[in-house]
């Protein structure tokens, strides 16, 4: 569900043409809908209305401050994984009280300026963390309050680069060793232990990897809840499912946010806990688009390509993980379909938006939306090729507002210093 509609021919955001944007902004530029924000913000929170629970909105999948500052002001949390995601959303006003730092390569800096902030809790990924963490707590004189990250060696059936939750994965405490690092954690004098956590995994299309991870994590939480842990003076307070719901990119069918709260819910039948879920991709995948204008249109003798003036260095998901992005023409056309490329400026084969797909043939000058690109799209955007990155716009309503001006070249070279030797 989103707000990208076509209204007379021509698609909108909400009640906003893409072509005034373009036209008054520029292309390329990220196009967000508040409307499609809120929706999806509430069906998934109030899927869970009738269990404890706080829903912590996974940063990096957007970090526009007007997104966080929207989310913050509907009582949502975070999930971070850096020193910048706590300062974003300390920033916006976010509740630390309300916010989960996971990530397996914490540094001192980040894990004092989290600590000195009070977070709710460090979502632990190794031992030798753990013990990092209890050393520096120590330092600031505070108790970190952790949850260890449990890996529960499911296969969320996902692309390898976003599958986090398998035996080899880089993330997370092995399942079986994890009461050993319980104890550990229970004995060290600046840890705090509260919760237990899982991420499997992003992009998931169907809920039975959730109900097997939480199964898992279930039989072992009954276990360390009644065991050992309570002995040594633990409490598990937080039961942390992470995110990882998938949505509709092209042809998959995703569980909507009600189907997979109500195996969840099952799933914890009899626990007293507070349910923390991470959502990301599922609140602002489809609530974004990407709007680019057609530079040319090259036909060779092997291939046709429309070439584009967005790249890998706006939206690289489809050159990171093959994954598929529809493309819309913003101006609905009749004009013959062709089997074309869609490509960058950026000297890479890998720069492609889409590959052999079949599009009304455009012309230079069309534009042209690259849909569901609201998570993981700007958040990964880069200067390769020295580009400027795009702007982001906010479309409420019939009006809209640049949250984010496109960088000059001025920005591209800010903090670069030619040393007295070279002048
Ligand atoms: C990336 C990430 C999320 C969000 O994943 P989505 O697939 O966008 O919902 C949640 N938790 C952790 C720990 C993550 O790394």
């Amino acid at each position: 569900m989103h707000h990208f509609e076509y209204r007379n021919g021509e698609m909108h955001a909400e009640a906003v043409p893409l072509k005034r944007i373009a036209k008054e902004v520029g292309t390329p530029a990220y196009v967000y809908s508040l409307a499609t924000l809120r929706r999806h913000y509430q069906v998934f929170d109030s899927a869970f209305a009738q269990v404890r629970h706080i829903v912590c909105f996974s940063v990096k999948a957007n970090s526009n401050l007007a997104l966080l500052r929207f989310f913050a002001k509907e009582g949502s949390g975070f999930d971070i994984v850096s020193g910048g995601e706590v300062f974003r959303a300390l920033k916006v006003g976010g509740d630390p009280k309300k916010i989960v730092f996971s990530g397996v390569g914490k540094k001192k800096e980040e894990i004092e300026y989290a600590l000195n902030a009070g977070i709710l809790m460090f979502n632990v990924e190794s031992e030798p963390e753990l013990v990092a963490l209890n050393e520096i707590a120590s330092g600031v004189g505070k108790k970190a309050p952790i949850s260890l990250r449990i890996n529960p060696d499911v296969d969320p059936q996902t692309h390898p680069y976003i599958s986090t939750g398998m035996k080899k994965a880089k993330f997370g405490v092995d399942i079986q060793r994890s009461i050993e690092t319980y104890k550990r954690a229970a004995a060290l004098k600046n840890i705090d232990v509260v919760g237990v956590d899982c991420h499997i995994g992003s992009q998931l299309t169907s809920v039975s990897p959730f109900v097997d991870a939480l199964a898992k994590v279930r039989e072992y939480l009954d276990r360390v809840l009644v065991g050992e842990l309570k002995k040594e003076g633990a409490q598990i307070r937080y039961l942390d499912l992470g995110g990882g719901l998938g949505i509709n990119y092209h042809d998959e069918t995703p569980p909507l946010p009600d189907e997979y709260a109500r195996a969840i819910i099952r799933g914890l039948e009899g626990l007293d806990i507070t349910l923390i879920l991470e959502p990301g991709r599922v609140i602002v995948g489809n609530a974004g688009i990407l709007l680019i204008e057609v530079q040319f249109v090259k036909e060779t003798e092997a291939k046709k390509f429309v070439i584009v003036d967005g790249g890998m260095n706006d939206l690289i998901r489809p050159a990171l993980y093959g994954s598929y992005q529809a493309i819309q023409p913003v101006v609905e056309t009749r004009a013959e379909k062709i089997v074309a490329d869609v490509v960058g400026p950026i000297c890479e084969s890998g720069d492609f938006f889409a590959k052999d797909r079949e599009i009304n043939r455009p012309k230079r000058g069309d534009l042209l939306a690259v849909m569901s690109a609201g998570a993981y799209g700007f958040t990964m955007a880069s200067n390769y090729n020295s580009h400027p990155k795009p702007p982001e716009v906010l479309v409420d309503g019939d009006r809209y507002y640049v949250v984010r001006k496109r960088e000059s070249f001025d920005d591209l070279i800010n903090g670069e210093v030619i040393p007295p030797a070279l002048q």
